[in-house]
């Protein structure tokens, strides 16, 4: 393994603004923001923000921020798990060169801060039915960071494929510039989708949880081999397929705009949330006709 290392840490609002108004123009700048504790699907954002920023004619900036504006009171804020050594070192050999990292929450939502960012139409279903409030602390601290760092390219994951939804509609509608680029879902070799909070799980539950992909794959299977359309048809069966998991929504959705459809007639999303003891986990497949 050849030695990396982040170039630059940056801990405030003001270092990272004074980092970007540094920059010569064309220099390149690509961005990948997350809430740390690092795996091989923030590593995936992070390699292709550098291939699309090679060294040399830019940046790959990595932000490592847990917000808490879109935890709910009752969530798992506290127990977010954290290693900002191991994820400094994992993001550079991915290709990262610069880190910013916000020591205190107060450097994104100051005591003054007064402005949210919405985008209620995609935000009401799904993950936003249950989780009152995340996509706003989303939007919000996402488009902040998007103002400081004034990245080219901003990389997503299609696990939190509604975020990506809310994301892209956000980055058109307020004009943020730059391109966003989502990437596909990386899981672990049984199929759990990766994820900060498969930390979280007993060893019984990280088991239990391959429910979930093979839920998935049975959807797939009914969708792609046995030609089924309806939703009903389609979803069968889950409560007993996800148990001991206790489903929060398992739902058929427009892949456009994220309603709710009763049958497939175009590209489809199955999203599941499922509530295991430790960490509520979700996942998705594309249905595309
Ligand atoms: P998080 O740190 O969980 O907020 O995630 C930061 C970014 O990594 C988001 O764009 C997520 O969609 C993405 N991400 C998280 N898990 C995965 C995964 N298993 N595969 C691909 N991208 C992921």
């Amino acid at each position: 393994m050849t030695e990396a290392a982040i170039q630059q840490l940056l801990r405030t609002a003001g270092e990272a603004r004074r980092w970007r108004d540094s920059l010569a123009p064309g220099v390149r700048v690509g961005f990948v923001p997350t809430m740390g504790y690092l795996h091989e699907g923030h590593i995936s954002l992070i390699r292709e923000a550098r291939r699309r920023v090679p060294k040399g004619t830019g940046h790959v900036v990595l932000s490592i921020f847990v917000n808490p504006t879109q935890f709910g009171p009752n969530e798992d804020l506290d127990r977010y798990p954290r290693d900002e050594l191991g994820d400094l070192e994992k993001a550079a050999q991915a290709g990262a060169d610069i880190a910013f990292c916000p020591l205190d929450p107060d450097e994104m939502f100051s005591k003054a801060s007064a402005t949210w960012v919405e985008v209620p139409t995609l935000a009401a279903g799904l993950c936003g039915a249950s989780r009152p409030g995340h996509f706003r602390g989303v939007c919000t601290v996402v488009t902040k960071l998007w103002g400081l760092v004034r990245p080219d390219v901003g990389v997503f994951g299609q696990k939190d494929f509604q975020q990506l939804a809310i994301l892209r509609r956000l980055h058109a509608d307020l004009f943020l510039g730059g391109e966003i680029v989502g990437m596909p879902i990386v899981r672990e070799p049984d199929g759990v989708a990766m994820s900060s909070r498969n930390a979280n799980l007993d060893p019984q539950s990280r088991l239990d949880a391959r429910a979930i992909p093979r839920f998935m794959a049975e959807v797939r299977r009914r969708f792609f081999e046995q030609k089924l359309r309806a939703r009903d048809e389609l979803l069968a069966e889950a409560a007993a397929r996800l148990a001991p998991g206790v489903i929060d929504y398992v739902q058929l959705v427009d892949a456009e705009n994220l309603q709710p459809i009763e049958r497939v007639e175009r590209p489809a999303l199955v999203a599941v949330a499922v509530q295991f003891p430790g960490a509520r986990l979700i996942d998705n497949t594309v249905l595309t006709p």
